[in-house]
């Protein structure tokens, strides 16, 4: 889950920056950096789960009042337009047909929690359909947790990508690299960066194509479009397969207020462990 949020942080002074030739080399944190919507909903989602103690059942409706507990404790960052709404006006909040890929930034914790992939399935489900219930919105969600499971649990990349190209089939693409994203992203998927169709591939090809978990991210930051998001998915599945370098966690540790730290060190407790075997 941290990984989520060094993604973030890490993206965040370049959300939607339209440098198509931002070098790979730039620097990791800067005075711009700071957390954004997609830490804040991923700390939401751990939240969550640990409030809900393991039952489904009250789940949904814990993660809505997490969601919007963190929120509205941190409500100056950059919330998508109708995110918004339901976060802050909507008494009764309702789903809303939404695929953007709010649904994949906030998921990894269950990837750290579930026991199986049965239980990622479930857990991805309950958690994404409280407001992004499109079935691009599950999908995205879904594909990102898995990847975060299959990570922690010590699958190699060719087995993960292979298991990823079930949801998203450009991923067996040869020419699908984060290389050839880099030339074009900017320009002819101009528009869909914020959907999951058009953020939750690149953001896994970052993750595939990366060499250790600060590589990941800079793939990920490096290629454009919505990057703190991207960003926060690619952290965490890359987090979920490197772990997270020492000094990278110490850093982003800072930016996060004691509320948050409680959520995180609340997570820490109940997370499955990760396989640490070299693949
Ligand atoms: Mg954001």
């Amino acid at each position: 889950m941290i990984g989520a949020i060094a993604g973030d942080v890490i993206g965040s002074r370049y959300e939607f920056v339209q440098d198509f030739r931002r070098p790979k080399n730039f620097t990791l944190f800067t005075p711009a950096c700071r957390p954004t919507d997609d830490s804040y909903m991923t700390l939401a989602v751990a939240k969550a789960l640990v409030e809900s103690g393991g039952d489904r059942d009250k789940l949904k409706a814990v993660v809505v009042g997490c969601m919007k507990e963190v929120a509205h404790a941190h409500p100056r960052t950059g919330w998508g337009a109708r995110f918004a709404r339901w976060l802050f006006t909507e008494e009764k909040s309702e789903p809303y047909n939404s695929f953007g890929n709010g649904a994949g930034m906030r998921i990894s914790p269950v990837g750290w929690v579930a026991e199986s992939e049965e239980e990622v399935k479930e857990l991805s489900q309950i958690v994404t359909e409280v407001s992004h219930n499109h079935p691009e919105g599950l999908k995205g969600a879904e594909a990102v947790a898995m990847a975060v499971f299959l990570a922690r649990t010590g699958k190699d990349k060719t087995e993960i990508r292979d298991r990823l190209a079930k949801y998203y089939p450009r991923l067996r693409d040869k020419y699908f690299t984060i290389e050839n994203i880099y030339e074009k992203y900017g320009y002819d998927e101009m528009g869909m960066w914020v959907t999951c169709q058009g953020s939750v591939p690149q953001a896994l090809v970052a993750f595939l194509d990366g060499k250790d978990f600060e590589d990941c991210i800079r793939n990920a930051v490096y290629i454009g479009g919505d990057s703190d998001t991207i960003g926060a998915m690619t952290g965490s599945v890359a987090e979920a397969y490197y772990g997270i370098p020492d000094d990278i966690k110490a850093k982003v540790m800072t930016y996060l207020t004691d509320d948050l730290l409680k959520i995180y060190e609340d997570f820490e407790k109940i997370k499955k462990p990760r396989v640490t075997e070299k693949r």
